[in-house]
């Protein structure tokens, strides 16, 4: 089936919906999402969203910026950080004059709590700059941004699994999808795609991402010849409960909560004097791994505790009551009395579509845009996040530049007519799915996914060295060819969530090669990416952004671009 609109945009996280509501009732806009739009990961979100506000305490958004460029490990651009930093205030109260239920001060105020590495002073104490909904900010933003979609008369095209994008000349004009309840496959023809896929979580065994995420976008974007940019940063956030990776929010340290090991010790006092529990995710689940390697883990085990019991039931029950009834649940613990048991999941990409401030994304070295492709939210590097983001900003950066995308979209489809889709495009998505269900290979993706997860997890996460990486590049490259020869059993055109799996696990191996690919590149330590054998920072080398460009049946072409410095000259990043 054909479809026509002015923009399509993949993805209903905030990131897309924001992109939607800025496009408004005037343009064709269509929303495709293979869950169903509310289902998004950004509904997940728990600890609250970064914005100088100060209404609890004083706060600038200098400061706010210099946290972000400090905490990226200064491979952020700060152009675009200062972007985000000075827009975050107006982006929360129009959040507010929408509908967000925000906690509230007593006297009325939005409401704000401390997260790890927001500090006031350029780093001197922390300060509460999270505006929150007790632990399910994420859940409240997305709901009313998705309301107001619906009251704009936005389309929406719920559980359509997107495969590619349509590129003629050099131009993005559409996407093809696959629907879910059918079988179908849909052509949409636009003037312009904005992806907004979200993380890719799932490449690693422990992960707090949900289970869509798995780096669709990224994919098809790099497979139609957009570059990567920075894929190596993977953030692995220090408290996903022991064994699951669900995630307990960093909200819970905000509101007093506290690391021990198995000797009872608060260990961040010794790894971060200034601001301790609250210092960035990559250091505190390096010093977790620390303390587990000198065999202070619980028990001798992998992992350590999270304190919550002296915050008592008027805390945990309230403002954290999501992430305490997680404990309960899933860890058996009653966090009222019983310390939680945690270690680091993996949980955000800093790294994803080279874009820019305005949402185009990057074509090649040059900096030349891709007509008509535009990214934001996760599936985006713009880049705010460095080499390790921020707790708080990622909420921020969907909201941010999925409004900023719009407003460009906008721009974009006035000035051109809608280009033409080669008459092929239909036929080819349809062979390439004939392909995997009749394929004459006996490989299942259950199998290969699993190695793909477990090697990705001991080679490329928290530590990293080359004779590990190169094992890790093997593999996944080994695994590639395997999936050459994988097939489908379920034959079926009604939910088959074995393709779906094929069709994901395509996408994520891709991106589990161009990971390994960067880290391996990268012979320095710089914020989520350590290296045994290279552990400092090496900003005469390295203070580069890494690009990779597809290469079909090759390994990515990788190439680097100069990090944007406008305020902050690198430091030794110390807290
Ligand atoms: C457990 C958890 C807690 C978090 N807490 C916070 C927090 O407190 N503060 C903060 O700032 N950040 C937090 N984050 C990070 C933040 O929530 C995410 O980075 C952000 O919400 C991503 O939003 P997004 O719009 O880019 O994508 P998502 O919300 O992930 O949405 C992706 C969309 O893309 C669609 N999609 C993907 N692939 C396809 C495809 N092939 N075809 C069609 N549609 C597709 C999906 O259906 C979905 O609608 C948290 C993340 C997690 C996992």
């Amino acid at each position: 089936m054909k479809h026509e609109y002015d923009v399509i945009i993949v993805g209903a996280g905030l990131a897309g919906l924001r992109a939607a509501i800025e496009l408004g009732e005037e343009t064709r806009v269509a929303v495709i999402t293979k869950v169903f739009a509310t289902r998004s990961h950004s509904g997940a979100a728990q600890g609250g969203i970064g914005a100088s506000l100060g209404n609890e305490e004083e706060d600038s958004w200098e400061w706010h910026m210099f946290d972000t460029v400090k905490g990226s490990d200064y491979l952020g651009d700060q152009d675009a950080i200062e972007i985000m930093a000075k827009d975050a205030p107006r982006t929360i109260y129009e959040l507010e004059h929408i509908g967000v239920p925000f906690n509230r001060t007593a006297e009325g105020k939005i409401a704000q709590r401390a997260f790890g590495g927001h500090t006031s002073g350029f780093g001197k104490a922390p300060v509460k700059r999270a505006c929150f909904a007790a632990d399910r900010t994420g859940r409240v933003i997305l709901d009313t941004l998705w309301e107001k979609s619906l009251q704009r008369g936005i389309r929406f095209f719920d559980e359509f699994h997107i495969l590619s994008l349509i590129v003629n000349d050099h131009q993005c004009c559409g996407v093809t999808a696959y629907e879910i309840a059918t079988g179908e496959i849909h052509v949409f023809q636009s003037k312009a795609v904005l992806l907004a896929t979200g993380g890719a979580g799932k490449i690693f065994k422990t992960t707090s991402n949900a289970l869509a995420s798995t780096g669709d976008g990224m994919a098809v974007a790099y497979r139609a010849g957009a570059p990567l940019e920075d894929m190596e940063f993977v953030q692995f956030h220090p408290t996903g409960i022991y064994k699951l990776g669900i995630l307990i929010s960093e909200a819970a340290r905000g509101e007093g909560g506290i690391l021990r090991n198995n000797e009872g010790e608060r260990f961040m006092e010794r790894y971060a004097p200034t601001i301790k529990d609250l210092a960035p995710r990559d250091m505190v689940s390096r010093c977790i791994l620390e303390e587990v390697r000198a065999g202070r883990g619980i028990d001798g085990k992998d992992y350590v505790h999270l304190d919550l019991t002296h915050l008592g039931p008027e805390v945990n029950d309230t403002k954290l009551a999501e992430i305490t009834g997680f404990a309960r649940t899933y860890a058996g613990v009653e966090p009222n009395k019983e310390p939680i048991p945690v270690q680091p999941t993996c949980h955000y990409m800093m790294g994803g579509i080279a874009s820019n401030a305005d949402g185009q994304v990057i074509s090649d070295s040059q900096g030349n845009i891709f007509t008509g492709l535009y990214a934001a939210g996760e599936c985006a590097c713009v880049s705010v996040h460095g080499a390790n983001r921020l707790g708080c900003n990622s909420l921020l950066d969907t909201l941010v530049f999925g409004r900023r995308s719009g407003k460009q979209l906008r721009k974009f489809i006035h000035s051109i007519g809608l280009p033409p889709v080669p008459e092929t495009t239909e036929q080819q998505e349809k062979e390439k799915l004939q392909r995997l269900m009749n394929g004459p290979g006996k490989e299942k993706y259950g199998a290969i996914q699993a190695e793909m997860q477990e090697v990705m997890m001991e080679k490329v996460s928290v530590f990293r060295t080359a004779s590990g990486l190169t094992e890790a590049l093997e593999k996944v490259r080994a695994l590639k060819q395997r999936y050459a020869r994988i097939t489908v059993s379920d034959q079926g055109s009604c939910f088959n969530r074995e393709l779906l799996d094929v069709l994901e696990l395509e996408n994520m191996l891709d991106l589990a090669e161009v990971i390994a690919a960067g880290a391996l590149y990268r012979e320095e330590s710089r914020g989520a990416h350590f290296r045994e054998d290279f552990p400092t920072r090496d900003d005469s080398k390295f203070l580069v952004h890494t690009l990779a460009a597809c290469r079909p049946d090759q390994e990515p072409e990788l190439f680097t671009k100069p990090v944007t410095i406008t305020r902050f000259e690198p430091q030794e990043r110390k807290y």
